[in-house]
């Protein structure tokens, strides 16, 4: 696969990721990020918790199991070598009652089936060593959990694409690609394509991954259903409230992991995401509404079946959505004394969250072969976490399987 040419869709983290571990492995490849915005990581890569995720809570054998833990450690080293901040904060998951502490015990035999380090089981009491403001009845304790920002490490690999002779291509978006007699070409919106032919394609798509794939001629489902996340920044003079991450047990029917405190690595204090259907792809102000994104939510079955079974915990979301005091007062369960705590809307993110036509959320990670084309049709928390493990999982394991 040496001296082949390779086009990556998409530059995010994971694109990003992808393209320089191909320029690693293969020194003489010629390597092509196509990415739609004028500058690298402006959707889900820069609109995250910034979270260097453990692996506490992946199904152990899973691919979120295996990439998250093999991601966090080289997450960890880039920053190192690259001299990028990386804050081991620590995190806590904090039960509330006899109910939540089964599901948290269940959690910790995970987390210690994935080989998270230095995992253990707090009592009430022990909770305010750690998180001397926050109260719970039990809680699982991860010292090595970290925050980071992926934009920064997501520009940061641009330059050493570019550093390593990679090109760039911005500002252009891909509609489909197309492969005849091993040649791929990539076709831009407006009817023009790429000069030059590639031999393999990886695409990175994110928020619209399902689109660019089902274009492209691979299978229609699963389809990509956007659940936005808004965050709070909470007031400077309360921020030593809480020390490093404070979330919930998340509610098992809900493959989002609940408002939860977060330590910013520019030092703010934020309290967020909530977890509610968006109107758009990438409409980040919450007050426009896309209509051809809603369209493509409202015909699809599946998004039905998902909602007549998790009315409960949408109308708890819905609840967050539509009054910031409830907001807090859901964080505040955990810190008492920030129960008043005033909070500014800070950024909102949106989550490429795939479904299936059944209405079930796709857990794990999935990642597609169809002929010399590589998809990425599932890639949300830990998804920034995992990414330099995805990119090693996606060029030495699935690109070289025929
Ligand atoms: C609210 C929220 C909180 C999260 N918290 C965490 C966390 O704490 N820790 C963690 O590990 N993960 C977290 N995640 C998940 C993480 O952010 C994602 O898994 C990760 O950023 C995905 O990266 P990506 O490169 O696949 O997608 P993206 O960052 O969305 O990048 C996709 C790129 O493809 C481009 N693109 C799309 N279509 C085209 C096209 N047709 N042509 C050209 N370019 C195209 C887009 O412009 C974009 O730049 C969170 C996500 C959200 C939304």
């Amino acid at each position: 696969m040496t001296n082949k040419h390779y086009a990556i869709i998409g530059g995010g983290i994971n694109g990003l990721a992808v393209a320089r571990q191909l320029l690693l492995d293969f020194p003489d490849a010629n390597v092509t990020v196509f990415e739609k915005e004028t500058e690298v990581a402006m959707h889900q890569s820069s609109h995250n918790s910034g979270v260097v995720h453990a692996g506490l809570y992946y199904e152990p054998g899973g691919l979120k199991a295996r990439l998250c833990r093999r991601g966090a450690e080289l997450v960890k080293q880039y920053c190192t070598e690259n001299n990028i901040p990386y804050d081991e904060c620590g995190k806590v998951v904090v039960a509330l009652s006899k109910e939540e502490e089964g599901r948290l015990d269940a959690i910790y035999q995970k987390s210690i089936a994935n080989k998270v380090p230095d995992v253990s089981i707090l009592t009430g009491s022990e909770i305010q060593e750690v998180e001397p403001n926050c109260i719970g009845t039990k809680a699982l304790y991860s010292p090595r959990t970290a925050i980071v920002s992926y934009g920064e490490i997501a520009r940061h690999i641009a330059q050493e694409i570019k550093q390593k002779n990679g090109t760039l291509v911005l500002g252009r978006k891909v509609v489909n690609l197309t492969e005849q007699y091993n040649k791929i070409t990539v076709h831009f919106e407006g009817g023009d394509h790429y000069s030059q032919t590639f031999n393999y394609v990886v695409t990175c798509a994110g928020l619209q991954s399902d689109r660019l794939a089902a274009n492209s001629g691979d299978i229609e489902t699963p389809k990509i259903v956007p659940f936005f996340g808004q965050y709070y920044v909470i007031d400077e003079q309360f921020k030593s409230h809480v020390k490093g991450l404070i979330y919930p047990v998340p509610d098992p029917k809900y493959p989002f992991l609940g408002v939860h405190f977060t330590k910013r690595i520019d030092g703010q204090m934020t309290i967020g995401p909530n977890a509610f259907i968006s109107f758009g792809r990438e409409n980040y102000e919450g007050n426009k509404f896309n209509i051809s994104d809603i369209y493509d939510f409202l015909t699809y079955k599946g998004f039905w079946k998902f909602s007549s079974k998790n009315m409960s915990a949408a109308i708890r979301e819905l609840r967050t959505v539509l009054s910031q005091t409830n907001f807090v007062s859901e964080a505040a369960k955990y810190v008492p004394s920030l129960a008043d705590v005033s909070v500014e809307p800070a950024t909102r993110g949106i989550r490429a969250q795939a479904m299936e036509s059944d209405g079930s959320l796709v857990d794990d990670f999935v990642i597609r072969k169809q002929g010399n084309i590589t998809h990425i049709r599932n890639a949300p928390s830990p998804g920034a976490t995992s990414s330099l493990a995805i990119a090693e999982y996606i060029v030495r394991e699935i690109m070289t399987h025929h």
